[in-house]
């Protein structure tokens, strides 16, 4: 007898399989329809010898004291600052949009101060800012919004901006001064030994066995187990009773390279030209350092692997209703980013599900005071 099956080896449920063996002695069966763990965070070795990330790049960043210090527990880091640069009108630019990117563009030699400026007077001031185009366009105007926003976003998401809910592009920052990172968070860094085995590590305690290759659904009416921890996709669990939620996918196309270095930054997006949005060179992301280089190209797609829960209004008002189902489910817990239907971040579900852990522990203490 299981005391917890819980569906999918990424992040949400490798981080509860872990607390809820080592902390509270609980019995796990973890189960991943993948032939892996790690989720979409999952890390290899390709033929190369290269070390790639299997579903796109994945760069750590938090804020969170407590997540960095929870996963420093099974990984040492690498200190890694991410830096992007965005092709457009024939030239490599920062992206987030900053000091450089617009002298650059437009060969000028502003200073921040004479940038703020320029911003006002370019900028078309929204009222209420409620899509992905008002975010840009109330602070940078519609021409750079069009260089660097519109067609990337319209060609990952196959929407326009405007339909989008505003935290889409507002993930990304503009900038009066010279940063160059991607992300500004305190805590940025990389598993030194990558994700993979950072995941082994959470998972190699004597209470948790593993099962992959299998979908929940082929076992879950013969093994016995007491509560369910359930991170797919929130629709699929209720057999999409009220229709599928959308979400949007990807093909990465990889690729080696017989040369040590492909591009000047690990990642360039491509806004206006190409079907894919960004290339990523992982040997910037990994520090590793080899004679050949393995890239790879995003291709996004309608139909595949779930990995974006789409951010709009009506898709928020169908989760809702998939969520008063999942409230109403006892000994069902829902985590991470396809069961709650969150744009996520990693640090984000790590987050999350650390605090269901603290809510399960609050249970399992009433259940059987010490
Ligand atoms: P997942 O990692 O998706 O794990 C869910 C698991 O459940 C999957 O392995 C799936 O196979 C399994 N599963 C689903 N249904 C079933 C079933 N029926 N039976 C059994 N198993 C099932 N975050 C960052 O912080 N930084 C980044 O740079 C970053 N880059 C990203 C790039 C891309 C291209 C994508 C798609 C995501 C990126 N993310 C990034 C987000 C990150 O991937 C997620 O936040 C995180 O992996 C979510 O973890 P999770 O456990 O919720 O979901
Ligand atoms: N975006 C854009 N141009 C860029 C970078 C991002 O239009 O050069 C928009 C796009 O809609 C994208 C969103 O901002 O989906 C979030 O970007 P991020 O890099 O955070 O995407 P992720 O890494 O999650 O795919």
């Amino acid at each position: 007898m299981f005391d917890y099956l819980i569906v999918g080896a990424g992040f949400a449920g490798s981080v509860l399989a872990e607390r809820l063996a080592s902390q509270l002695g609980k019995k796990i069966l973890i189960i991943d329809t993948r032939s892996h763990i790690g989720g979409n965070a999952y890390d290899c070795y390709n033929e190369a010898g290269i070390l790639i990330h299997r579903y796109g790049p994945h760069i750590f960043h938090t804020n969170s004291r407590e997540v960095f210090e929870y996963l420093s527990q099974f990984t040492q880091w690498r200190s890694y600052e991410h830096r992007v640069l965005a092709s457009v009108d024939g030239q490599l630019v920062p992206i987030p949009i900053n000091l450089d990117t617009i002298n650059r563009l437009y060969g000028l030699h502003l200073t921040s101060f004479q940038l703020e400026e320029f911003f006002a007077s370019v900028a078309e001031p929204k009222e209420r800012i409620l899509t992905s185009e008002d975010v840009v366009v109330n602070k940078v105007g519609r021409e750079l919004y069009e260089k660097f926003f519109r067609n990337y976003t319209r060609k990952q998401w196959d929407i326009d901006p405007s339909e989008l809910d505003r935290s889409v592009t507002a993930r990304v920052p503009t900038r009066t001064n010279r940063d160059n990172r991607y992300f500004t968070d305190t805590y940025q860094a990389m598993p030194l030994h990558g994700y993979t085995r950072m995941f082994e590590n959470m998972l190699s305690h004597p209470n948790i066995k593993i099962m992959l290759q299998t979908d929940y659904r082929e076992i879950v009416g013969t093994i016995p187990y007491r509560e369910m921890i359930y991170t797919g996709p929130i629709d699929l669990f209720f057999d999409y009773r009220y229709g599928k939620l959308p979400y949007r996918s990807l093909e990465f196309q990889h690729e080696t390279v017989n040369m040590p270095v492909h591009q000047p930054v690990a990642v360039v997006n491509y806004p206006n030209e190409h079907l894919y949005t960004r290339v990523t060179e992982f040997k910037y992301l990994t520090g590793q350092e080899h004679p050949k280089t393995s890239i790879v190209y995003e291709y996004p797609r309608a139909e595949g692997d779930p990995y974006y829960p789409v951010p709009r209004s009506e898709n928020t008002a169908l989760y809702k209703k998939y969520q008063a189902l999942a409230d109403a489910t006892s000994g069902v817990h829902f985590v991470g980013r396809l069961a709650t239907y969150k744009y996520y971040n990693m640090d984000q579900v790590v987050a999350q599900a650390l605090t269901i852990y603290k809510k399960l522990r609050e249970t399992e203490n009433r259940r059987s005071p010490e």
